[in-house]
């Protein structure tokens, strides 16, 4: 949308083809995203009406791109519809995905009640659902899990995961102060100023952070058990929990690997697409398709995607 905005005011016609039924991608759910203290729909309902206005941009949703040819100046998409579409260019804004949490079986995902991922636990808060049925005394989150990790999962960092996490352990504990709010990290990366703030904040009323991933989440007695050892103080803990939320890494969503492969975008170390490769093929990239983004770097990206076009198709009117 960002991408879409941004061309329009450079004068280019655009034609949005998203595969789900609505815009606005992953933002739509989630809570109140940091750095807050708007809620996700104040975020996209200016981009949103914006398109709806403007009759140079063109939405076909629950659709999808079939084929790209490209020709050196311009080019053909073929949409899942059956419809051709004629550009100058074309933008990949597809997002990323979670990694399975089922890759890490010793935290209970799919297996036990209570445990559920940090998108879960959005689209539940979002949707003004209890993210548990019944009392929750005690809430447990679990960072990096299947991230930072050379087996089960991805090796890198996806930067606000941590904040995320302390966003939603300072909103629970602020609801209900007497209720326990754990994180347990490997380091705490609430790198911003404003994320700093909030880490603080979290400290400051009672959200407890302890270093060390845990080895197993069990269940006793009707509740689950969070097992594992503080790193720092070199002891053994046991948490009681109702509600257990794992950050899960971030990955490129598998689902477009084929279309990916056929537009020759060539995957990093990381499995994003390579970084600082230029654009081929009339093919632009923008957000976090990329590598993992918090809202405001996605947009900021996408209007420079914008810019990058714009610079490409000049140079190409001038040869
Ligand atoms: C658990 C979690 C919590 C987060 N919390 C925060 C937060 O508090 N604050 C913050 O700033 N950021 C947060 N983020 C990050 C935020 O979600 C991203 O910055 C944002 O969604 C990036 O937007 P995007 O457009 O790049 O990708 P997306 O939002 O993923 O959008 C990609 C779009 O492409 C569509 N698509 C995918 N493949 C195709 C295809 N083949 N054809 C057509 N359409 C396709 C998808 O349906 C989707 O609409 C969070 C992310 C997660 C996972």
């Amino acid at each position: 949308m960002s991408v879409s905005n941004a061309l329009s005011l450079l004068g280019y016609r655009v034609t949005i083809v998203e595969r789900e039924p609505v815009l606005g991608g992953k933002v739509c759910s989630l809570h109140h995203p940091f750095p807050g203290p708007v809620s996700a729909m104040d975020i996209l309902a200016p981009p949103i009406d914006r398109i709806r206005e403007d009759p140079r941009i063109l939405v076909n949703l629950s659709t999808t791109i079939e084929s790209w040819s490209y020709d050196g100046s311009e080019g053909l998409a073929s949409l899942s519809d059956g419809t051709r579409v004629r550009a100058d260019a074309l933008v990949l804004a597809t997002g990323l995905e979670e990694v399975p949490p089922s890759l890490v079986p010793e935290y209970g995902y799919g297996s036990k009640k209570g445990v559920i991922t940090s998108l879960e636990l959005e689209e539940r808060l979002s949707k003004g659902q209890s993210p548990i049925d019944g009392e929750m005394h005690s809430v447990v989150f679990i960072q990096c899990v299947g991230s930072r990790t050379e087996r089960r999962g991805v090796p890198h960092c996806s930067t606000f995961c941590c904040t995320s996490s302390v966003k939603n352990a300072l909103l629970l504990k602020s609801e209900e102060p007497s209720r326990e709010v754990t994180v347990l990290y490997i380091d705490i990366r609430t790198a911003g100023p404003e994320q700093e703030a909030l880490y603080r904040e979290a400290r400051r009323r009672g959200v407890r952070f302890i270093r060390g991933q845990p080895s197993l989440v069990m269940e006793r007695e009707g509740k689950l058990l969070v097992c594992g050892e503080n790193t720092l103080l070199r002891e053994l803990y046991e948490i009681p929990a109702d509600l257990v939320v794992l950050a899960t890494g971030l990955r490129p969503r598998s689902s477009n690997s084929g279309m990916f492969a056929g537009l020759l975008i060539a995957a990093g170390a990381t499995g994003f697409p390579e970084p600082h490769a230029p654009a081929r093929n009339g093919v632009f990239l923008a957000g976090s398709v990329k590598r993992p983004m918090a809202i405001e770097e996605a947009a900021r990206d996408a209007r420079a995607a914008a810019l990058d076009i714009h610079e490409s198709l000049i140079r190409v009117q001038d040869r």
